[in-house]
């Protein structure tokens, strides 16, 4: 079971992160090639990292189905394969990353220096981590940390015990402690952490109201942030789509709206749906749930809600709604702890109860419209900055309409959710829904300094005349 971490011992831990970075860029500074070294170095822990994880990888399926009733297909496919991938991409990349990037310069005044950006290691960072993607969402970003040459901590969440304590062994067993600690616990032990003023960054992924908590502690000892925080991600289904185009958009809506039962930070939150499309689109959905899950009882493989509180408030607001569910038609007998089916509302209102925040549930809210420019000036209004927008239609003019007029941390046409799988493309959010990236080099450049190194050569000193006394205006012409 999980076991938190001593309170008593928390400042300890951070203050051996940070010596354990001190020491390496002591040493390495020493070292006859520090960057090859440096290198060789990080490779050999993001190497034994990832051998670590796939070593263990039955394990963790088996304690991401305790924590999440999470079915196989879906950890592979949305959790650890992705992890895998960046993994490796990273350590592909590395060396290229690890080399500071020449900058040409056209003015005359560095025509004869040499500039160059080098991102360097922070030096010890916090990483925290929430329950959905609780291995993913902790071991990427801790990966890239570590490539980036820093010490980690790292705060695993504690909704998904049975995931943490896996994953505590297999980083305690496969990376030296030297570059990563764990840290378990709730929120007595991840306050402990935010305020200690030793970590040279955070990056928090989570909600909203404890990203603000976060974001604070940490302003009081100047510590800069990265936030990766939720919100409502609307999905546009428009007038201009054929029905079969319209059976696409409502499979792909679905998608990002049930894996992982809805919990997921970019879900299709809610849908709006042009007023031409609805009798149809409630034709379709009937048909492709029962397509989807003929029978839906407790043998069916579908993600549980993580407790029972997150379950009690699903339950409410489908207790509340006035729209009309639509479920699988065959939902029968007791179902697996904790899940929901999959449910669709039609008819919603924007005062309804399933509006009001994230659902991060698996229902998912219809709202019809007859004016675009109204509804979107409602989201805008109402869930500003989402931290993703979906929009199906086959229309560019109205695709550039609805992208120009909502910001968003990232944007899908056609599709959700998948754009998060980008490899060459930041991942983050906008206001509400986070600040800073990551994913592929952002998540390189999120975990370091980017350092203008100038060099001249003592001999140029002609070119020092022109900013020396006595001042005249044709020294100024260069
Ligand atoms: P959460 O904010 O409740 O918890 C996240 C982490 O913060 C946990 O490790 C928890 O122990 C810690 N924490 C909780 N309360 C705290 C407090 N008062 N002070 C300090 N630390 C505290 O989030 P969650 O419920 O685990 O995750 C769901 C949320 O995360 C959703 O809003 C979702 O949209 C968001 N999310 C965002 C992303 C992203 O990449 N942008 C990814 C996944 C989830």
């Amino acid at each position: 079971s999980l076991e938190y971490t001593s309170l008593d011992d928390i400042d300890n831990i951070v203050q051996d992160s940070k010596r354990s970075s001190e020491e390496r860029q002591r040493r390495l500074a020493h070292a006859e090639n520090p960057r090859a070294e440096d290198l060789a170095l990080r490779l050999k822990e993001l190497r034994s990292l990832y051998f670590g994880l796939k070593d263990h990888e039955e394990e963790i399926i088996d304690a991401l189905h305790q924590d999440l009733h999470r079915s196989r297909h879906e950890s592979l496919g949305l959790e650890l394969i992705p992890l895998y991938n960046n993994i490796l991409a990273l350590i592909e990349n590395l060396p290229r990353y690890i080399e500071p990037e020449k900058v040409q310069e056209s003015s005359l005044l560095f025509k004869l220096s040499s500039v160059k950006v080098e991102r360097i290691a922070l030096g010890s960072v916090l990483v925290i981590s929430p329950f959905n993607y609780p291995v993913l969402l902790g071991i990427d970003p801790v990966a890239a940390a570590i490539g980036a040459g820093n010490s980690v901590v790292w705060k695993p969440s504690e909704l998904a015990p049975a995931t943490a304590v896996v994953m505590e062994r297999i980083i305690v067993s496969s990376v030296n402690p030297s570059w990563i600690k764990v840290v378990q616990g709730e929120i007595p032990e991840t306050t402990r952490l935010i305020e200690n003023p030793n970590f040279d960054k955070i990056f928090y992924t989570g909600s909203t109201k404890v990203g603000r908590i976060v974001s604070q502690a940490a302003a009081k000892n100047l510590i800069p942030v990265i936030l990766e925080l939720g919100g409502k991600s609307p999905v546009f289904i428009t007038e201009n789509l054929t029905s079969a185009d319209l059976k696409r958009a409502l499979k792909r809506t679905f998608f990002g709206a049930f894996n992982n039962s809805g919990q997921t930070c970019v879900a299709s939150d809610y849908v709006l749906i042009h007023e031409s499309q609805l009798e149809k689109a409630r034709e379709l959905t009937s048909e492709i749930l029962d397509d989807y899950w003929p029978d839906f009882n407790q043998d069916t493989e579908f993600s549980s809600m993580i407790n029972d509180q997150a379950y009690k408030k699903a339950i409410e607001r489908l207790e509340n709604t006035k729209g009309t569910i639509f479920q699988p038609s065959k939902v029968a007998g007791e179902l697996a702890k904790r899940c929901i089916p999959p449910s669709v509302i039609f008819n919603v209102t924007w005062d309804d109860s399933l509006m009001e925040e994230e659902n991060f549930s698996p229902v998912l809210p219809f709202i019809v419209y007859h004016d675009i420019d109204n509804v979107m000036e409602q989201v805008v209004t109402r869930h500003p900055d989402p931290l993703a927008l979906y929009i199906f239609s086959q229309n560019q003019r109205e695709i550039n309409k609805i992208m120009n007029s909502i910001k968003s941390g990232g944007c899908a046409i056609n599709d959700t959710i998948i754009h998060v799988g980008t490899m060459n493309a930041p991942f983050g959010g906008i206001g509400q829904s986070g600040q800073g990236s990551y994913h592929g080099k952002w998540s390189y450049q999120a975990f370091t300094h980017e350092r203008t190194v100038l060099q001249q050569r003592l001999w140029m000193e002609f070119l020092d005349d022109t900013r020396n006394p006595p001042y005249n205006s044709n020294k100024l012409a260069i």
